[in-house]
């Protein structure tokens, strides 16, 4: 193990939550530790309310400082991590042993950094042995990965720094709503605005970003792909595609202009609602310039979201706009490392470096850099709802670990995830609070915070970051790392404890009684976070998200790193796609979509389209954000929206208590009256769980390239409570 280094009084970090990936400083005061916004470029000084209170967690009353057993009588009792570690390992073995090696499964989160995704990837791989690995970025932004390694090779968020941003004369964002994700992003449409640009919204909502709009097209949700058709339809008839562009760097145009002739706009207006006059005013400023199109979840949350972000990626070929300056097509990622956590080995389908699973090519060479015969590795395993959805059941795994995620929350419908859970004969959680998941584990192991840890981030940019540690892990705290060694050592050896109590592992300490792992284990799992990026470092090597040449010292230097960087010496890629894509003919591939209807549609039962999303105050499935006093002030509880007209008519006043039900399920929530949402539509957000949870009534459907759920269409009924 490297020794542990001295820990500074003042870190420079970036914030735990989304994928802007803010820059912050981390300030030790006493016993307190207080955050400072830095300069950064995405961030340029900026912060929102969640990463100003992000440190009230270190010390929470509420962490976890102790492993939790469940005992006989069904309650979670504190336990030594021998005791934890070597239940966890017994009960794997016991699994295996009965029903084989893909009894297990792995389920991570896209919050993990660079290191702990890509050990996880490994873990379940070599140390498990189990296909059955994948994670809750599955609910982020797989529609947008997929439809991008369709068109363009690749899969980076954006394709271009956030600062080009500015340099765009029209910016369109679809199903995107940063002004409440990620609200520093402002100052670069802020920019955007002074230069004389134009910001044109697509969002069935007003949200608070579709306010600042000079144009906000306000569409049925689970149209966009219509109009995105309909957008590339005038621009052919108009003249506005960018012939020769589409000539000497795509493929497959032909098709799509035969597909979207049919998409006549004023059919269009009848289908979404957004009138001609707005549909053709987007076209062309879209093509009287430089652009860029940005969808997040709104478009992609679909059972057709890759179909959907496939037809704005179209339309962005046809004008002419990847690789071009101030222009391009990119995506919004949420989670804070959604994008490195799908490029390292936790999706079900990838080896690190973002090689495919079943490519023979990218098997020997992770297996030679793992030590291990390519045919002892696992194939491809299933998405992860249809990894929730198999548990327990016959022929699915009967044992589950999670890190980082929690699915009774987050999944959609729900509750059927919460009863497969229920069903495991082991659930292991590894998190730092007990969510709502954590209380349904057989075992729960404390892990350590961000500003506790060492580690690598990948931002919405494809900029690897840089996480630095303030101060050390309470004790009874360790990292995740050093819990897969010590699983690793167990299963390796057969033997409970194998090292010696109290060995720190880490280079930034990992709590008292972290253990040292024994044998191959150790050398297949270290515990230091710089080892295992190194490791990583040479496992991505010539693959399409290659981070050969990324240091940690160089990330220091540079304010990150953009992938592909395969040579240290050589350049990093800020911006992709001038010359050529990464497609074996050097062009970009355009692929027909064409529209059709939501999963579950609008019936007499069930009258009304719900969908969600997040407030400005809350995170994800909340586990965090509801614990921070501030956070839990400004966004106390769940609610649904819906329009006065609505309200009049089902006879609804605001704070009534609603239940909104569907074919799945029922929240329960006190009714917000909002005539920025359609009259044919309501909303909750997904941040609770409990009564308000809006996943009990999302649709289950997903999409069948990237297996993301529908959580932004379904059908309800909502009534008074
Ligand atoms: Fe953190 Fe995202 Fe807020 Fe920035 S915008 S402070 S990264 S939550």
């Amino acid at each position: 193990a490297t020794p542990p280094v001295a820990l500074p009084r003042e870190a420079e970090t970036h914030c735990p939550y989304c994928a802007l990936q803010c820059g912050m400083v981390l300030r030790a005061e006493g016993d307190r530790v207080e955050v400072l916004p830095r300069q950064f470029p995405t961030n340029r000084g900026g912060l929102c309310q969640k990463g100003w209170t992000a440190a009230e967690l270190l010390d929470h009353p509420e962490r976890l400082t102790t492993p939790l057993l469940r005992d006989a009588s069904g309650e979670l009792r504190p336990a030594t991590w021998d005791a934890a570690l070597d239940r966890v390992a017994a009960g794997i073995r016991a699994v295996q042993s009965g029903h084989g090696r893909d009894a297990v499964a792995v389920f991570g989160g896209g919050g993990l950094t660079n290191e702990k995704a890509y050990a996880l990837g490994k873990f379940a791989r070599v140390a498990l042995r189990t296909r059955h690995i994948d994670y809750n970025g599955r609910w982020c932004m797989s529609s947008a990965a997929a439809a991008g390694i369709r068109a363009f090779g690749v899969d980076r968020g954006l394709p271009f720094p956030l600062a080009d941003l500015a340099r765009a004369d029209t910016l369109l964002l679809v199903g995107a709503n940063p002004a409440e994700t990620m609200p520093p992003l402002l100052r670069h449409l802020t920019d955007q605005r002074q230069r004389g640009g134009r910001l044109i919204v697509v969002d069935p909502r007003v949200t608070a970003t579709a306010r600042q709009a000079d144009l906000h097209l306000q569409p049925l949700p689970g149209t966009d792909l219509a109009v995105a058709n309909a957008l590339l339809h005038i621009a052919l008839t108009e003249g506005l595609v960018d012939k020769a562009y589409v000539d000497a760097r795509t493929t497959g145009f032909e098709q799509v202009r035969r597909t979207v002739a049919g998409y006549w706009p004023a059919e269009v207006e009848r289908l979404s609602g957004v009138p001609v006059a707005d549909l053709e005013a987007t076209a062309r400023a879209l093509a009287g310039g430089s652009a860029i199109i940005l969808t997040a979840r709104g478009a992609e949350q679909h059972a057709k979201g890759v179909d959907t972000v496939s037809a704005f990626v179209n339309l962005a070929l046809a004008l002419g706009l990847p690789g071009r300056p101030g222009s391009g097509y990119g995506c919004l990622t949420g989670q804070g490392n959604g994008q490195g956590g799908r490029e390292h080995g936790q999706k079900s389908d990838q080896l690190p470096g973002y090689r495919k699973i079943d490519d023979p090519a990218a098997r020997a060479h992770v297996a030679g850099v793992w030590g291990v015969d390519p045919d002892d590795l696992p194939g491809p395993g299933v998405p992860a709802y249809r990894l929730l959805d198999s548990l327990g059941t016959p022929g699915g795994p009967r044992a589950m670990l999670v890190f980082g995620s929690n699915p009774v929350v987050s999944a959609p419908r729900a509750a059927r995830v919460t009863e497969r859970l229920r069903g495991l004969d082991l659930l292991v959680v590894a998190d730092f609070l007990l969510s709502e998941t954590a209380a349904l584990a057989d075992v729960v192991l404390p892990v350590a915070q961000w500003a506790e840890e060492e580690g690598t981030m990948t931002n919405l940019e494809g900029r690897v970051l840089r996480r630095q540690a303030l101060r050390r892990p309470p004790p009874g705290v360790r990292t995740d790392l050093d819990i897969l060694a010590g699983l690793a050592a167990r299963l390796d050896d057969g033997e409970p404890g194998t090292g010696p109590a109290g060995t720190p592992t880490t280079t930034t300490g990992t709590g008292a009684a972290a253990a040292q792992p024994a044998g191959r284990a150790a050398r297949q799992f270290p515990t230091d976070p710089r080892v295992v990026f190194a490791e990583l470092r040479r496992a991505s090597a010539g693959g399409p998200a290659d981070y050969a040449g990324i240091t940690w010292e160089r990330i220091e230097r540079d304010e990150g790193v953009f992938w592909p960087c395969p040579d240290p010496d050589g350049p990093d890629a800020p911006r992709l796609f001038a010359d050529r894509f990464p497609t074996p003919d050097g062009r970009a591939r355009f692929h027909p979509v064409t529209h059709r209807p939501a999963a579950e549609e609008v019936c007499a039962e069930y009258p009304l389209h719900f969908t969600t999303g997040r407030v400005l105050a809350q995170y994800q499935s909340g586990t965090q954000t509801r614990r921070v006093a501030a956070l839990r002030r400004a966004a106390p509880g769940g609610f649904v929206e819906l329009h006065p007209d609505l309200a009049d008519r089902l006879g609804v006043d605001e704070g009534d208590e609603l239940v909104v039900t569907s074919r799945r399920g029922e929240l329960r929530a006190p009714a917000r009256l909002s005539p920025t949402i359609r009259p044919d539509t309501v909303f909750a957000p997904f941040h609770w769980g409990g009564a308000a949870r809006a996943n009990s009534v999302t649709n289950d459907a997903t999409d069948p390239v990237s297996g993301m759920p529908e959580f932004k269409i379904c059908a309800v009924r909502v009534e008074k409570a």
